[in-house]
């Protein structure tokens, strides 16, 4: 910068002193009152590498002042504070330097006695008579409580109790003190806070306290400014305004995301670009024919919109969810064949290549005696072979190419792509979807999960998609029958699983490790353990795993039956040659890892078998039970736990057998275990969230949401010079994992 008299601003007036460098967001941390170098390294370990990022350090829970409360009341151990005045004291002193000073407190409820060891000085800081407020730990001495060490204020007479200060507990690492941080943020927050700038102005503010408040009754005043928030947040002054505080940066920091969101949903209306693909009666009539049964009511909505979505020149961007067997991949079929009716082609991508062989055969059959050309792309191919399906897409010459996921990634180029379906893929997050969009023209899009997805993850992970959703299942199913096995019930199950497959049926059994080995050491990765089930006598347990299990069934209870081995670490031919070996009923009994959680169709497999059940996730177990309700038989599903199991995991494991609905077990597990896997940032590919939590913050996301699409709606690249600072925001934390880049 140069002043107005031209000298460059560096060279000082060599009387005055060098300037301290004034703080600002940007300074490094070490240069922060109180730092230093060796304090700042730990606290770069806590993501705090400048004065900026420590204002926005927020602490992870708060220490609040205990009540006053009468002696009665006192219990040995529990911290507590109450009110008395001194009337008795005595120092006693055995040795030179030992001394001990015992002080009685009483009021009207009782007495107690405090001791200080070592510290005679005290006696003058604490005459008889005083009113004081004592607060401390008690424990139980004769007939009397004692605090040893308590904390003292002394009062006046008239002096109204001091308000004790709510303190902030922030997240440590080793090296750093709680007292460290505390003095840190607050010398931040009392030179930086006023300096940030206001992003929500006075009206958003009004607005979104209204709305949230429909729900979250604490929250009516309108939300408070960014910098009396972050006072609040470090140094509340009163736990509603710590509320309130907590409320605004919850909310902005919701807001910031669904405005990212909002921006790109425009984004992918306005400035990408697909062939219209519209349904005519004509084409409609011909693809609906083609189904043997008649479509679910949810069903008939769905490819409703799917062909409105396609009929228009920009992308369909639309999630279609439902529980497994809900017949989603009807909705596929239909899309697909809507676009190589208008000469387009269409890609299937399968999260596996056991899932990618099924649908390739589905259709195929469906397809059989049509003009419709289908080719797999998949990991077992030969080289000749994959040559061949790549330069048949280059070609044309394919029409639906069916494929693992790794063909997002890989080398294929079609000569005319007008539609991409993405099964089975709620672990596909936004982020990575942004990526896939290269501009010009685009496909249209088309994502399937089977694992109903909590409204507040399709808000943000799937938020910048539609959404349809198929909740009633196609008639003529079977139930499906669950039960979570007592002890010593094993041997009467698997004659029960004989006596089913002497009937004709298949069985699977489901174990989540490929080998034995002890519960630790992770060894599928196809397998997300649960976090809790980890601990005491059943961390020294071996977990079920499917060669063992495979090797006692063929052995044992199940010897006689064609027995099949499915798992992660098989070779791809190898799984697709069990996995077909299964479907044509050569073998009776498949025992495999969660390799064919998803999707897999085996009409004729009716019971199941899950080893080691307190392992996977709710929702997980929900999708593997719906393997064995695809055909007309009644399905059954027994949930075994390895021993050493707590008797609350039974409990979480119970609600899967009250509950068949797929859309209550998930919100209960995304409860139960937190947004996990289904939100990690990593998987996701967008940033953590700082303050907000989506579990439990669920109905201020639907209001941020809600807010930032009317936001949006009127001013679609928030170019008022109001919303200049919002935008930046935005733009910072989203415009890279969601490409807006040019909207800046
Ligand atoms: P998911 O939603 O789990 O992918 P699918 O699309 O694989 O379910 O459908 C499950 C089974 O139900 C398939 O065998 C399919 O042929 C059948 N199905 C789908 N829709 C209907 C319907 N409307 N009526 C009868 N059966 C149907
Ligand atoms: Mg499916």
């Amino acid at each position: 910068m140069i002043p107005p008299d031209g000298q460059p601003s560096g060279a000082t007036p060599a009387s005055a002193p060098p300037p301290r460098p004034p703080l600002t967001l940007s300074t490094d941390i070490q240069f922060v009152t109180g730092v230093g170098r060796e304090r700042a390294g730990r606290m770069r370990h806590l993501g705090i590498a400048t004065a900026g990022q420590a204002l926005f350090f927020f602490p992870r829970d708060y220490e609040y002042p205990s009540e006053l409360i009468s002696i009665g009341e006192l219990r040995e151990g529990r911290p507590a504070s109450l009110e008395g005045h001194i009337t008795e004291l005595e120092l006693t002193s055995r040795s030179p330097g030992k001394s001990v000073l015992g002080v009685l407190v009483e009021n009207g409820s009782g007495a107690v006695r405090l001791l200080f060891f070592n510290q005679p000085y005290r006696v003058d800081l604490l005459p008889r008579g005083s009113r004081v407020i004592v607060s401390g730990t008690p424990r139980l001495a004769g007939f009397r409580m004692e605090f040893v060490h308590p904390k003292v204020i002394v009062l006046g007479e008239d002096e109204p109790i001091p308000e004790n200060r709510i303190l902030p507990l922030y997240p440590l690492v080793e090296g750093l003190k709680q007292d460290h941080l505390r003095k840190v943020t607050s010398t931040v927050v009392e030179r930086l806070a006023d300096r940030i700038e206001e992003v929500l102005d006075e009206e958003l503010r009004i607005t979104a306290a209204a709305r949230v408040s429909a729900t979250l009754p604490a929250m009516t005043d309108p939300l408070p400014e960014i910098a009396t928030a972050l006072r609040e947040i470090h140094q509340p002054s009163s736990s509603e305004s710590l509320n309130a505080a907590r409320g605004r940066l919850i909310f902005q920091e919701l807001f910031v995301l669904q405005l990212a969101l909002a921006i790109r949903r425009r984004r992918l209306t306005t400035d990408l670009t697909a062939p219209p693909l519209p349904p005519t009666a004509l084409i409609d009539a011909r693809i609906r024919n083609r189904f043997p049964f008649e479509l679910t009511s949810d069903q008939v909505r769905t490819i409703e919109e799917v062909g409105r979505d396609m009929a228009r020149q920009f992308p369909m961007n639309r999630l279609v969810q439902g529980d497994v067997g809900s017949g989603k991949t009807v909705i596929a079929q239909y899309a697909m064949l809507l676009a190589v009716a208008h000469g387009h082609q269409a890609v299937m991508m399968a999260p596996t290549e056991v899932l990618a062989r099924q649908h390739y055969r589905v259709l195929a059959n469906a397809l059989a005696h049509s003009r419709v050309r289908m080719g797999l792309l998949c990991g077992s191919l030969t080289a000749a072979e994959r040559r061949q399906v790549l330069r048949q897409a280059a070609a044309g010459e394919i029409d639906v190419l069916v494929g693992t996921q790794a063909l997002l990634y890989g080398e294929v180029r079609f000569s005319k792509l007008g539609l991409c379906v993405i099964d089975e893929q709620h672990k596909f997050g936004v982020g990575q979807r942004a990526k896939l969009r290269r501009g010009g023209i685009d496909p249209h899009y088309l994502v399937l999960s089977a694992t109903p997805i909590p409204r507040t993850v399709t808000m943000t992970m799937f938020g910048d998609l539609d959404v349809s959703t198929l909740r009633a299942k196609p008639p003529g199913r079977g139930a499906v029958h669950t039960y979570l096995a007592e002890e010593g019930w094993r041997d009467r199950w698997w004659r029960f699983v004989a006596e089913r497959i002497d009937e004709g049926r298949q069985a699977f059994v489901v174990t989540p490790r490929v080998a034995r080995q002890l519960v630790d050491e992770p060894a599928d990765s196809a397998v997300s353990a649960s976090p809790d089930s980890t601990s005491g006598e059943a961390a020294a347990k071996e977990v079920s795993s499917a060669e063992e299990t495979y090797r006692e069934l063929c052995q044992g209870p199940l010897s006689g039956y064609r027995v099949g081995l499915l798992h992660g670490q098989m070779s791809s031919a190898d799984k697709a040659a069990a996995m077909e070996r299964f479907v044509q009923g050569r073998t009776q009994v498949l025992v495999s890892t969660t390799v064919i959680e998803v999707g897999i169709d085996v009409p004729n497999a009716t019971v199941m078998t899950v080893l080691g059940a307190e392992r996977f996730g709710l929702a997980q177990l929900h999708q593997l039970r719906g393997r064995v309700s695809r055909g007309v038989h009644d399905g059954h599903v027994c949930l075994f736990t390895d021993s050493g199991v707590s008797p609350t995991e039974n409990e979480r494991l119970k609600s899967l057998i009250e509950s068949a609905d797929g859309f209550e077990i998930a919100e209960a597990d995304f409860r139960l275990r937190g947004p996990g896997d289904l939100l990690g940032s990593r998987q996701s590919g967008m940033p953590a969230m700082r303050i907000a939590d989506l579990v439990r913050d669920g109905e201020v996301v639907a209001v941020a949401r809600e807010l930032a699409q009317e936001l949006i709606d009127g001013d679609p690249d928030l170019s008022a010079p109001s919303r200049a600072g919002l935008k930046r925001q935005v733009m910072r934390r989203y415009g890279d994992v969601l490409a807006l880049g040019d909207v800046a």
